[in-house]
């Protein structure tokens, strides 16, 4: 087990750009600078856009303005998932193939066959598992069916069957007859998040991962991908509680969380570390007053907790 007291902290943001920052990516965004800061570690920022459907470069850019607007400066450059496709799908072809298979499945012919086998108990039924049907289609990777467990820094043992929960993963769309792009790997089919992540940590050399509760579930799965791929287990999770709206849901572009866009800096801070359950903070620059967040961060009382109910921005911030 890795050593974070000998080993440099490399932590990471890693956002989708399917919209601008809200209060919830906000709050994972100083949480995760803020851990990384306090162990005198590095923060990276990537850019999680393999899913050109829903990701888009304006949010990339709205993103990282945000961050620097709030003093949030990331070490080295920021890495685009975009531009390293030729990576992600040359590890699924050669690494990986013994661990995945084509898939022809739609959701319409899933559905059909779950109405017609009521008593499936696995997510995915593995139908196209020995049908040895070519790497053109979806790429399903293989999940253990066994109980497995990993340490979360705030949650504490997570255990789960991979297999019974999330089944054989989707890591890579069906090719597309036409390329929409001239880059050369835009008609290879569409990479998952799933598959993107585990390899960039990796390669970036992140042991530190801070990140919605809502990704926990997905955790497992990530870990026996990176065992796939002879990555060493070497991250301390944090899965922070998730931010819900009066109404229980969670705080997302989907729930059409506000942008933070348009909200002062330090008030932004401060209500981001008043929702993280932080010591009090004195207003002031925000990079001064990220300085004082380091020092004070003390993740104890979200240990365990699983959600804030927050208000709307503007109540938040007092805002009249
Ligand atoms: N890109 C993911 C998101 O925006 C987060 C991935 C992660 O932190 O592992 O939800």
């Amino acid at each position: 087990m890795l050593n974070l007291s000998t080993t440099p902290v490399i932590g990471r943001f890693a956002p989708s750009p399917t919209g601008a920052l809200h209060l919830g990516s906000l709050v994972t965004a100083i949480a995760s600078y803020c851990i990384a800061k306090q162990a005198k570690g590095k923060w990276l920022v990537r850019i999680e856009d393999t899913d050109t459907e829903r990701c888009h470069p304006k949010f990339s850019d709205l993103i990282l303005a945000d961050l620097e607007r709030l003093g949030l400066h990331w070490d080295g450059n920021v890495r685009y998932q975009s531009r390293h496709l030729d990576t992600y799908h040359a590890l699924l072809d050669e690494q990986l193939k013994a661990v995945s298979y084509g898939c022809d499945c739609s959701r319409k012919s899933l559905r059909t066959y779950q109405l017609a086998h009521p008593n499936t108990q696995y997510p995915y039924p593995r139908i196209c598992v020995h049908k040895r049907l070519s790497r053109d289609h979806a790429i399903r990777l293989v999940m253990p069916n066994n109980l497995m467990l990993f340490f979360d820094q705030l949650q504490g043992v997570i255990s789960g069957n991979p297999q019974r929960e999330q089944g054989d993963i989707v890591v890579r769309r069906r090719r597309i007859g036409r390329s929409f792009s001239n880059t050369p790997t835009a008609n290879k089919g569409m990479i998952n998040y799933m598959l993107a992540v585990v390899i960039d940590d990796a390669l970036q050399s992140v042991n530190q991962i801070v990140r919605g509760l809502d990704i926990l579930p997905l955790t497992i799965p990530q870990l026996v991908i990176a065992d796939y791929l002879n990555f060493p287990p070497n991250q301390h999770y944090y899965h922070l509680p998730i931010l819900v709206n009066a109404q229980g849901q969670k705080l997302s572009k989907q729930t059409l969380a506000e942008p933070i866009q348009s909200y002062p800096a330090p008030q932004l801070i401060k209500t981001a570390l008043q929702l993280l359950q932080q010591p009090p903070i004195d207003m002031d620059k925000p990079i001064t007053m990220l300085e004082q967040a380091v020092c004070q961060w003390n993740h104890t009382p979200l240990q365990g907790k699983q959600r804030i109910e927050v208000d709307s921005l503007q109540n938040l911030l007092a805002i009249p």
